[in-house]
């Protein structure tokens, strides 16, 4: 069908003025929310779901990839430690990483990666718990559907929920949607991931007296990683169930995915019932389990070679969960586009190359970009003519290395 038909004009009322605007509860929106409050900005924070932590909670994506290099050196520090540590605050699903949450050395600490499994639900509770204590405001079941802007900056994002359409309104605006829907929105230029993603439906089950996370659905790797023996991580990695790829941008194509998705659990659970009567599904997710998707098209978009690099704009450090080794510091520069001057993004929807993207999509990579972007969103709302060396000074107090210099220092030299 190619109809088209005119809405009425209409005019929506303000409900709420901040300083910062953060879209998107997720991780990078966590950890944007909490960096822009602690530096005193009055923030509000807009979520379509009704829990915080996004595809690692509704997503039961539940595994907090390492925040170390794998040869025993911390690399990323500040808001992606702060959570790791909250998401085990009562208990670690699976081995808890003794040597670095305790006082391990650097020997027992090149053994294991600085990683954990979490569960969901506690650490939703616990995330939202910190947000109200540092004066976030959430808006949950809530969507950001439109973008007003004017002579290049975001006057405005039009929201809906029960009470309808509204408009809210920022200096700055953290777009922290996992696939650069704000940017979108308002105009900002964005990509989408060509390759397209594989199926997966993580869930719960329970069996035995037990309940697990059945990671249904496998992580597909590059060219380059299927030939290089130095792949040292498969626990993102499971069977392959279908060999549909799916792009994320279309609403139809969402819901066939997630059928898709269904069709697949209930095919798995039938199987393993056969020889264990005990198994039974305990909680599916509740958000498309969708890797990669949109991102924005940044000032500078940083690649998969760039890994030991260090820049001038470096906001803080990751290291790479499939291999042991590289480290790279992200630019600031990743994070803001040429278009909407009071627009910021966080997550997996930064500036990177399709090589690169699968390294900043995770967890740790998510904080650390989520807490530059807060940090910056509450500091400025220009982000192109931001002063980078007061933010990098910020991001320095609040315990973020911004340097491989700094983390890896004998490798470095
Ligand atoms: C199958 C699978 C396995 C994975 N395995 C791992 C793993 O083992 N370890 C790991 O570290 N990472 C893993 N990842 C990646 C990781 O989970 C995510 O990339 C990361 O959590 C993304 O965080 P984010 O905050 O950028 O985005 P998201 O988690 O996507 O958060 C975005 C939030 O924005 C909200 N939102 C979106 N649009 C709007 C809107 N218009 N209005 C209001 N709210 C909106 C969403 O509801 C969501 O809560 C996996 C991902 C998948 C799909």
């Amino acid at each position: 069908m190619n109809d088209y038909i005119l809405l009425p004009e209409t005019s929506v009322k303000t409900v709420c003025e901040s300083d910062v605007v953060v879209g998107g509860g997720g991780i990078a929106g966590i950890s944007a929310a909490l960096a822009a409050a602690r530096n005193g900005a009055k923030v509000l924070l807009v979520e379509k779901g009704c829990l915080l932590g996004g595809l690692a909670t509704l997503g039961l994506i539940a595994i907090y990839l390492p925040l170390c290099d794998g040869l025993g050196h911390q690399v990323s520090f500040g808001i992606a430690e702060e959570l790791l540590k909250l998401s085990i605050r009562h208990f670690a699903e699976g081995e808890y990483p003794d040597a670095w949450i305790g006082n391990g050395r650097e020997e027992e600490r090149k053994a294991v990666r600085y990683k954990v499994q979490f569960n969901p639900h506690m650490f939703a509770l616990e995330a939202e718990s910190l947000l109200q204590a540092e004066g976030v405001k959430i808006l949950y079941d809530t969507k950001i559907c439109q973008a007003v802007v004017k002579e290049n900056r975001i006057t405005h994002l039009i929201i809906e929920n029960k009470g309808g359409r509204q408009a809210i309104s920022a200096k700055s605006f953290v777009d922290a949607t996992g696939d650069a829907e704000i940017c979108y929105l308002a105009g900002e230029e964005t990509k989408e991931f060509e390759k397209k993603n594989v199926l997966a439906n993580w869930y719960y089950f329970f069996s035995k007296g037990k309940i697990d996370l059945e990671r249904l659905g496998f992580a597909e790797m590059s060219d380059d990683e299927v030939l290089n023996a130095e792949n040292d991580e498969t626990v993102e990695s499971g069977e392959q169930i279908s060999d549909i790829k799916y792009g994320g941008v279309d609403g139809e194509e969402i819901s066939q995915m997630l059928c898709d998705g269904h069709a697949q659990m209930l095919k798995k659970i039938l199987a393993k019932r056969q020889n264990d009567p005990t198994y039974v599904p305990v909680t599916s997710p509740t958000m498309p389990q969708l890797r990669m998707i949109r991102r924005i098209v940044g000032k500078y978009t940083m690649d998969r070679q760039e890994a030991n690099k260090d820049f001038d704009t470096g906001i803080g450090c990751i290291g790479h969960w499939r291999k042991k080794g590289p480290v790279y510091a992200i630019p600031f520069e990743t994070l803001y586009g040429n278009k909407i001057q009071n627009l910021i993004t966080a997550g997996r929807c930064i500036s990177v190359t399709d090589d690169m993207w699968d390294i900043t999509r995770v967890i740790p990579a998510c904080a650390v970009t989520g807490e530059a972007a807060g940090t910056a969103a509450a500091m400025s709302s220009n982000f192109s003519a931001s002063d980078i060396s007061s933010l990098r000074e910020m991001l320095k107090k609040q315990g973020v290395k911004l340097t491989i210099h700094e983390v890896n220092i004998k490798e470095y030299i």
